[in-house]
C-alpha cells in the first residue's frame, strides 16, 4: 500500500510539473502570438426558434506553431493571470469591428457578440479604447454586444455599473455570459442596464433529463421576461436540446446542433 501511495505521489508530481511547464510555455508564447499572426477569429451563428439567423458570437482561436490549436478554454485563463488578456481582448475587439464593418453593409440587422474579460472591461483604458474603435469604424454600435462572464462582475460592482452605463451610452449592448454559474444576484439585473442574459451550456446540456436544470432555465427565462432582457441559450448540441427550448419562443439559440464555429471569412462568404 505504501508503495502504491508513493507511486501516486510521483504521478501527481510529474503531471503537476508538466502542467506548470505547459502553462509557463503558453504564457511566454501567447505574448508573441499577436505579432506572429497566430490568432484568428471564428464565428458561431445564433438563430431564433424559426432558425432565422440573428447574428454570431466571435470566438478567438490560436494556432501555436508547434502545439497546434490551443483552446481558449485553456489559454484565456492563463492570459487572465497577466496583462496579456488586455492585448488579446483589444485585438479581438478591433478585428471584430472590421468584420462588423463588412457585415453592416449588407446585413444591418445582424449582431456580433464579443467576449471581454471581466478583469478589465470596466477599466478606463478599455472604455476609451472601445469608444475610439467605435468612432473609427463606420458601424452601428447597436450591432455589437459585449459578453461579460457573470462571476467577474461582482468583484468590481460599482465600476461595473458605471462601465455598463458608459457602454450603453455608446449604443453597445451588454450581455451577462454563463448566467447562473457565478454568484447570481438580482442586484445585477436591477442595477446594470444590460440587454441580454446567456444561459450557460452546462444547464442546457442536462435539461432534457434533469428537471433541476430545466427549472433553472425556466427561472432565467422568467427573469428575462421580467427585466425585458433578451435570452440566448448556448450549447444546443442535439435535437432534444432544440426541442426543449422550443418551449420558450423568444430564446435565441446557439450550439453545435445549429452551427459549428467557423473562420470569420468563411462565415461572411456564405452570407452573400
Ligand atoms: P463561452 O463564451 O461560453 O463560449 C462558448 C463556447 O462553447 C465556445 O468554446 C464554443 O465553441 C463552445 N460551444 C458552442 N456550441 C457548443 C455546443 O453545442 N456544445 C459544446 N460542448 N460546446 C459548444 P470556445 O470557443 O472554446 O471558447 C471557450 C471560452 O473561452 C468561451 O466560452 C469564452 O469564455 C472564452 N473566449 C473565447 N473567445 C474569447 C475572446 O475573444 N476573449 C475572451 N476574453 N474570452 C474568450
Ligand atoms: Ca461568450
Ligand atoms: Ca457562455
Ligand atoms: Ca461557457
Amino acid at each position: 500500500a505504501k508503495e502504491k501511495g508513493g507511486n501516486r505521489v510521483t504521478f501527481f508530481d510529474t503531471s503537476f510539473g508538466e502542467q506548470a511547464k505547459r502553462r509557463f510555455e503558453i504564457e511566454q508564447d501567447l505574448r508573441k502570438a499577436i505579432s506572429n499572426n497566430e490568432l484568428s477569429l471564428y464565428l458561431q451563428s445564433q438563430f431564433d426558434r424559426s432558425q432565422t439567423l440573428k447574428g454570431a458570437e466571435v470566438l478567438l482561436r490560436w494556432e501555436h506553431p508547434q502545439k497546434g490549436f490551443i483552446s481558449p478554454g485553456e489559454f484565456i485563463s492563463i492570459a487572465e493571470e497577466s496583462d496579456i488578456i488586455y492585448d488579446l481582448d483589444c485585438w479581438v475587439t478591433s478585428n471584430a469591428l472590421e468584420i462588423l464593418t463588412q457585415l453592416s453593409k449588407t446585413h444591418p440587422k445582424l449582431n456580433l457578440s464579443i467576449n471581454v474579460s471581466g478583469r478589465h472591461f470596466h477599466e478606463a483604458r478599455f472604455l476609451s479604447f472601445i469608444s475610439q474603435q467605435i468612432k473609427q469604424h463606420s458601424i452601428n454600435p447597436q450591432q455589437l454586444t459585449i459578453e461579460i462572464i457573470e462571476g467577474t462582475l461582482l468583484n468590481h460592482m460599482e465600476a461595473a455599473i458605471e462601465a455598463v452605463h458608459f457602454l450603453k451610452k455608446l449604443g453597445i449592448r451588454v450581455s451577462i455570459d454563463d448566467f447562473g454559474t457565478g454568484y447570481s444576484s438580482l442586484t445585477y439585473l436591477k442595477q446594470l442596464p444590460i440587454q441580454e442574459l446567456k444561459i450557460d451550456r452546462s444547464f442546457v446540456l442536462e435539461a432534457p433529463t434533469d428537471n433541476n436544470d430545466k427549472l433553472i432555465i425556466d427561472m432565467i427565462v422568467s427573469l428575462g421576461r421580467l427585466f425585458e432582457l433578451e435570452i440566448v441559450a448556448e450549447g444546443v448540441e442535439n435535437q432534444s436540446h432544440f426541442d426543449l427550448l422550443q418551449e420558450y419562443p423568444e430564446v435565441i439559440l446557439q450550439g453545435y446542433y445549429l452551427h459549428r464555429p467557423e473562420p470569420a471569412s468563411d462565415w461572411l462568404e456564405k452570407l452573400n
